[in-house]
């Protein structure tokens, strides 16, 4: 595969600033070398594939991901599934304690398979893997890079197995992180599970135990039983828990923030943490929707639903019936930022950073302007695969096939570990 090539005749957008029309973009070494008009004549000896006019978008940011769900696709709940805390239950958490080291491999593998697909080239990942903690995010960090993607990896941390247990989840995020503070592609966060599965001991701890320049990567108030545990243990809404207990700052990631009292609002707001809304997720689990006029700047996630962000943003636009303020903001502007946090030379469609692309299989025949791409992402490209995906220079995908790896093969090992997985979930 080559290291030096132009994409030529192509659309071109950063979701920000600018919208190129009949333009080429050489790529060489993993940076974007230049772009530049289509009618200057190119190096023929450089090799260039014509895009005849597809629209290519930057690399897309998945903030919120959960790739151990990835092989869940088929399996039925062992009980019932009523409320927030059940399908926790009797889904997740036991699907979790069903891992082991082989199917967090494939699971990954999987889900990030099908990102690669989407055009997302980084993928901020909470692990859970109850009985195969220690060296769990080791496992995943493989793959991210046999796929050539980059990413934020965590384990979240609670109580559910007890105190024990939770020393060695608080491990395995410190060994991460410390291990790769200097890592070009893979980065560590600190992953909690929620507020109500971590007893006051369990934050003290984690607190404890924090880097102050490690964030936090949590479910906050996702549905209202996350609420109402902080407000019975005498606090106003699970931002304010956070925040007492120190482990708040800007840079943390909260997940949801749906079920919040007026004083978590006003923490937001004084904080400015990041926060990501999975509109699928939260349609899916039944518990309500994050309101958009008290928290007009998020991210969007996927939550373990899908790999699909462009897909996640159509539900969503039509879930809030088209009423939409910033879709390219949390699509763009703010991923853009968050990637630059952790990767400098990466996160932006420009000349000499860090070459990972989207390209959609979408050729837009009206106008596109600023104004109205979010339109021609919404329904112009509807959520489908792309045409190619790169990512630091390497074409992650092409013609509808994965080309880091042997695809054909990948999919029957992970058949496999996915059947030996749902029989050991059912035993
Ligand atoms: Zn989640």
């Amino acid at each position: 595969m080559p290291q030096h090539f132009i994409l030529c005749n192509a659309v071109v957008s950063d979701g920000q600033n600018f919208i190129l029309e009949n333009v080429n973009i050489e790529i060489e070494n993993g940076l974007i070398r230049k772009i530049t008009n289509h009618n200057k004549p190119i190096n023929g000896a450089i090799p260039s594939y014509n895009l005849r006019g597809r629209l290519v978008l930057p690399g897309l940011l998945n903030p919120h991901h959960h790739l151990y769900s990835a092989l869940a696709t088929g399996l039925a709940p062992i009980g019932p599934t009523d409320t927030f805390q059940k399908i926790l239950e009797n889904l997740w958490w036991h699907l979790d304690q069903t891992l082991d080291e082989e199917s967090i491999y494939y699971s990954a593998l999987n889900g990030l398979m099908q990102s690669i697909k989407y055009g997302v080239t980084t993928v901020f990942d909470h692990h859970a893997s109850m009985k195969s903690v220690s060296g769990s995010l080791s496992i995943i960090e493989k793959v991210y890079r046999e796929l050539g993607l980059k990413g934020l990896l965590c384990y979240e941390i609670s109580d559910r197995m007890g105190m024990d247990s939770v020393q060695e989840q608080i491990d395995e995020n410190l060994n991460f992180f410390q291990s790769h503070q200097t890592d070009a592609s893979l980065k560590g966060l600190l992953g909690m599970h929620a507020n109500f599965t971590l007893s006051k001991d369990s934050l003290e701890k984690i607190a404890q135990a924090k880097p102050s320049n490690l964030p936090i990567h949590i479910h906050c108030g996702e549905a209202y039983s996350d609420f109402e545990y902080c407000v019975e243990n005498g606090f106003a809404g699970p931002v304010h828990r956070l925040n007492e207990f120190g482990l708040l700052d800007a840079q943390s990631l909260l997940i949801h923030c749906i079920h919040l009292s007026e004083t978590d609002y006003q923490i937001l707001e004084k904080v400015q943490p990041i926060v990501v809304s999975n509109p699928e997720s939260n349609a899916n689990n039944n518990v309500g929707m994050m309101n958009l006029e008290k928290i007009p700047n998020y991210l969007l996630g996927t939550d373990g639903m899908t790999g699909n962000i462009l897909g996640s943003m159509r539900s969503h636009f039509l879930l809030r019936n088209g009423n939409l303020q910033s879709g390219l903001d949390s699509l763009f502007a703010k991923p853009s930022r968050l990637i630059q946090r952790y990767f400098p030379n990466a996160g932006r469609l420009a000349e000499g950073f860090r070459a990972d692309l989207a390209v959609t299989d979408y050729v837009p025949v009206t106008h596109v302007s600023l104004e109205n791409l979010f339109y021609h992402l919404v329904f112009g490209i509807q959520g489908k695969p792309m045409f190619m995906t790169i990512a630091d220079g390497k074409i992650l995908y092409e013609n509808g096939k994965i080309t880091q790896i042997d695809e054909a093969a990948a999919n029957d090992a992970i058949r496999n570990a996915a059947h030996t997985l749902h029989r050991r979930y059912y035993e």
